[in-house]
């Protein structure tokens, strides 16, 4: 059967790429001739009778210029065998060129779909949804006729085998037996890696077209479901920066401005890695993805990625770790599919590779997301031509449409291994969601427990997510008792109570692997894995983690949950969230003058409503101490809208817009005085908010995703208007129209601007910067700020020691009064002292032996990690969290602050410091006490530093509400704007 499979799949698909060669001998890539350069591009055919036809029709038709020439690619076809239904659109009747000699945009795929669609029964097509950009996202199923016309009965059969409770092991194996196997074949999700997407139109065109036995018999046994182009408004955007850059010249090197600039195409409209958005789903492509995949329910789950230009292509099995919630059998179908894929490329003598990299750790991933729903997921990695072609180290030169055909070589050997394997791959399918639902199982009989509305607005973005994901969610109706608890700030208990309306998650469920691996506080890598990570860390200094080592979502929300072991006898299950209340809450006596209204601070609505009512004309303000009012407490950061400071008609109207917008409560209030002995509303403990003016960095400089993270907290969450500015010439700006300018991750060259922003800054600026952008506004010599990092003051980190150790003193005060009047001190208690422990003398270290043991240490900084900080309840900046904050920290720089600057937010020692992931023991050292999140007053104005980037991936909503509070409330509470009268 498996020598069968190699040699169908050479007659199948033919090698097209060796110039002049019949078809289909498959011929090594090695012995193509390697013409000399420069190779001219082909002069512009005359326009087809077809083409002056469609742009009569109004439908413009692309023929780009600068792709292949066809010295280099013949265009042959990748199928030239068997009899193709002529009814069916090729992709060169869209494309006016060979699929695979350009890279297809994103209206010519959809077109091509919605042809097939309207022409063949073999084909249905779905619009899933709409990139930030406008554009549609398909999925394209394809399969028999007759599969076709009974798809959902087929779904509804793979769907009960997805959730196997109650289903007998009899009516399992008559699905199993009869029914089809899913794939889900996705394409080019960051979008400057572009062939996945032109395979899947050859391969698409194939399987819709070909009348031959192999193919039919195929789509009897599957259905597959195509997500064309993932990321369509990153291809765009690289299309048309590497069209736009493309000389008449075929330049062959793989580097340069040819090969696209900032900000690539790797991301979506806001440059988010949806690759690493699986679990959060922050954007809207990926939201689109969930519910199709839970429609679909696939058991093959490929992701067509590329590359560095000079590597060849990397499939599946993955390299360790591995993430103990994958299903058990997952590595060795990946061995069995990986087999049958290398026997594919090693009948055309193509290069390949397996284990290298990859690993299986992160459950953000397109295929791990897609493994932790049940199916065995595959990614791919072809070396990167950017659509044309590329003279790689050996002087060979590969075209874009060898990267096309590698694509779709491997994409036919994952479908013809699903459709050979079918029935053990569903049997094992079910198998798996068995054991996700089996509470005997280790980790399966616990709960994760969401203690409810304290912070309403992440709770229910949790509820929210999970629930899309296909998640059973559960909520007490009275009170809960559960056993083995662990708090997810580590507190351990035997047993404990959670109130009624806690949430309940429990891990044993059809998608308890989710649960699990989006939820677990702290999962562990194996020895060996530490082994290989510390040998390659002291022996070469690099990490080989490929991402990072903590991920989950109630520490991201900084939540107050638990894991614990709970009945849900008498919780209702939850199948979707009603809205959270907003608006105004009228006042007991709704008789009386309304004095103002209040916005409770801790959840994160507050923000959002500061934003919308300071963006709205309204005067806010925002107290720097909880205080009691209409019968409620409000916390520390919470708003007030005075009626008498606003002296407008529609007031009331206008607060209620803002606080529906926001999605929070403003309650009215009737009078200034407090009903106990909290602040008057009056008072000094008020401070009015400005509305923002903000400029945001980006350019070349900026990380790209760090810059479109902090776009899309101000533009997308806040719904405040943003000015994106280059950050490599900052001096050419007029900072004075701005109150707040953001620094996001990035290198950004500071120098020529430092005075610049020193004046700004003094004048009333609010400056932000985050990470490495921190790093660069506390560098000495720019005197910005005073906060320093930690590898440049070496010799003092006994002042920054103690410095932290009295900020922690003054958390925790005692007042003996005894020692406070000099009372004498009782002679027993003075013989229970300890005496103090001599320390041995030992010569200080010199600035030389300081260094390199920094400089070695340094190496052990976490790949991504959460750790422990503690919270300054008295800075304004931190309104929204509690006493500590779980952060999430990657890289080996430490911010250090003493007086006068005091970190708002701070690690704590090296004992406590590792919430979850991998912190060696030198990194707690080095990272113990550090400052995360530093305010200085510079002047007027302040300065904003963030060790690590709050808003990770946009999901850690915790440290996201520090940097929104920076945004929106700095200029008000922290610094003296210009415009302050
Ligand atoms: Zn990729």
């Amino acid at each position: 059967m498996k020598s069968f499979l190699a040699a169908s799949l050479l007659l199948f698909v033919s090698c097209a790429t060796p110039r002049a060669q019949p078809a289909p001998a498959a011929v090594p890539s090695a012995a193509k001739p390697a013409p000399a350069a420069p190779v001219a591009a082909p002069e512009l055919p005359a326009p087809s009778a077809a083409e002056l036809a469609r742009a009569a029709d109004g439908t413009t038709a692309r023929v780009n210029p600068f792709g292949v020439p066809a010295e280099l690619d013949d265009g042959a076809d990748f199928f030239p065998a068997g009899v193709k239904d002529a009814a069916i659109a090729t992709p060169q009747s869209v494309l006016q060129v060979p699929v695979g000699r350009r890279p297809a945009h994103h209206d010519e795929v959809v077109r091509l779909w919605r042809e097939w669609a309207r022409s063949s029964p073999r084909v249905k097509l779905e619009v899933i949804g709409r990139t930030h950009e406008g554009r549609e996202l398909l999925a394209g199923v394809v399969s028999s006729q007759a599969n076709i016309a009974r798809l959902d009965a087929i779904l509804a059969d793979v769907r009960r085998l997805a959730d196997p409770r109650g289903l007998s092991d009899a009516d399992a194996q008559a699905i199993v037996d009869n029914t089809p196997a899913v794939a889900w074949m996705a394409y080019s999700i960051h979008g400057d890696e572009m062939s996945g997407v032109d395979a899947g139109l050859a391969l698409a065109y194939q399987l819709i077209a070909d009348r031959g036995a192999e193919t039919t018999a195929m789509l009897d046994s599957l259905v597959i479901v195509f997500d064309p182009m993932q990321n369509p408004d990153g291809r765009e955007r690289y299309l048309a920066q590497i069209e736009s850059s493309a000389s008449a010249v075929l330049d062959l090197s793989a580097e340069g401005f040819t090969r696209g600039r900032w900000p690539y195409g790797r991301g979506n409209h806001y440059l988010f890695d949806m690759n690493r958005d699986w679990m959060a789903g922050i954007a809207p492509e990926t939201r689109a993805r969930w519910a199709a995949v839970r429609k679909y329910v696939p058991q093959l789950f490929v992701d067509a990625h590329e590359m560095g230009s000079m590597d060849s292509f990397l499939f599946y099995p993955q390299a360790p770790p591995y993430h103990p919630d994958l299903p058990a059998k997952l590595l060795a179908w990946q061995k069995v599919f990986g087999d049958e894929a290398g026997r594919a490329f090693d009948a055309f003598g193509w290069s390949y590779y397996t284990r290298e990299w990859a690993d299986a750790l992160g459950p953000f991933y397109s295929d791990a997301w897609g493994s932790l729903n049940g199916a065995i997921g595959i990614l791919y990695e072809q070396a990167r031509y950017a659509g044309t072609a590329v003279r790689r180290e050996t002087g060979e030169i590969a075209t874009y449409r060898e990267a096309v055909q590698h694509q779709l070589v491997s994409s036919l050997s994952n479908l013809r291994s699903l459709q050979q394997h079918r029935k053990e791959v569903l049997a094992d399918y079910v198998a798996t969601r068995r054991a996700n639902c089996d509470a005997s199982l280790p980790g399966r009989e616990r709960a994760f427990l969401v203690r409810a509305g304290v912070q309403p607005t992440r709770e229910r973005w949790l509820i929210e997510n999970l629930l899309a994901q296909g998640v059973e969610v559960y909520r007490s109706s009275a009170e809960v008792g559960a056993r083995d608890c662990q708090h997810a700030l580590g507190a351990k208990s035997e047993s404990q109570n959670f109130p009624a309306g806690t949430w309940i998650i429990p891990a044993a469920q059809p998608q308890g692997a989710l649960v699990r691996a989006f939820l677990n506080f702290d999962p562990r890598l194996d020895k060996s894995v530490l082994l290989a990570e510390r040998t390659e860390l002291e022996t070469k200094g690099n990490s080989k983690m490929y991402d990072v080592t903590a991920w989950n979502l109630g520490h991201a929300l900084g939540l107050d949950c638990s894991w614990g072991v709970v009945s849900i006898e008498g919780a209702a299950q939850v199948k979707a969230l009603e809205a959270l209340a907003a608006g105004i809450v009228p006042a007991a006596d709704a008789q009386q003058h309304v004095y103002g209204w209040a916005i409770e601070g801790l959840d994160d609505s507050c923000v959002k409503f500061a934003a919308r009512a300071l963006a709205a004309g309204l005067a806010v303000q925002a107290s720097d101490e909880a205080f009691s009012a209409g019968g409620r407490r409000f916390s520390r950061g919470s708003l007030l809208v005075r009626a008498h400071e606003n002296p407008t008609e529609d007031l009331a109207a206008r607060v209620e817009r803002a606080a529906r917008d926001a999605g929070a409560q403003a309650f009215a209030l009737t009078t200034a005085r407090s009903p106990d002995d909290s602040a008057d509303l009056g008072g000094q403990h008020f401070r009015a908010l400005l509305a923002p003016r903000i400029a945001l960095a980006g350019g070349p400089g900026a990380s790209a995703d760090g810059f479109g993270h902090v776009w899309h907290l101000i533009d997308r969450e806040l719904g405040l208007p943003v000015t994106l500015i280059d950050g490599a010439s900052l001096a050419r700006h007029d900072l004075r129209r701005y109150d707040v300018l953001v620094l996001p991750p990035g290198n950004f060259d500071l120098a020529d601007a430092a005075d610049d922003l020193k004046a700004w800054v003094r004048s009333g600026g609010t400056l932000i910067a985050i990470e490495d952008s921190a790093l660069a506004v506390c560098r000495e010599s720019l005197g910005l700020s005073q906060v320093r990092e930690r590898s440049d003051v070496l010799e003092k980190l006994d002042a920054y020691a103690e410095a932290a150790r009295r900020e922690e003193d003054a958390r925790k005060i005692e007042i003996d009064e005894a020692r406070v009047y000099g009372d004498p001190v009782p002679p027993v208690a003075a013989a229970e002292a300890p005496a103090a422990e001599k320390k041995p003398e030992t010569p200080d270290p010199s600035k030389e032996e300081l260094e390199r043991a920094d400089a070695f240490n340094r190496r052990f900084g976490p790949s991504g990690a959460v750790l422990r900080a503690r919270v300054d309840p008295n800075a304004w900046i931190t309104a929204g969290a509690g006493d500590e904050l779980p952060v999430f920290y990657s890289g080996s720089q430490v911010l250090l602050s003493k007086p006068p600057v005091r970190a708002a937010v701070r690690l704590a020692g090296a004992d406590s410091l590792r919430l979850s992931g991998l912190v060696w023991p030198e990194a707690r050292e080095r990272l113990s006490r550090g400052a995360w999140l530093t305010v200085e007053r510079v002047s007027r104005g302040q300065v904003i530093l963030f060790a690590t980037t709050p808003n990770f991936r946009s999901f850690w909503a915790s440290g996201a509400r520090m940097l929104a509070n920076a945004i929106v409330l700095g200029p008000g509470l922290g610094a003296d704007a210009l415009r302050r009268p």
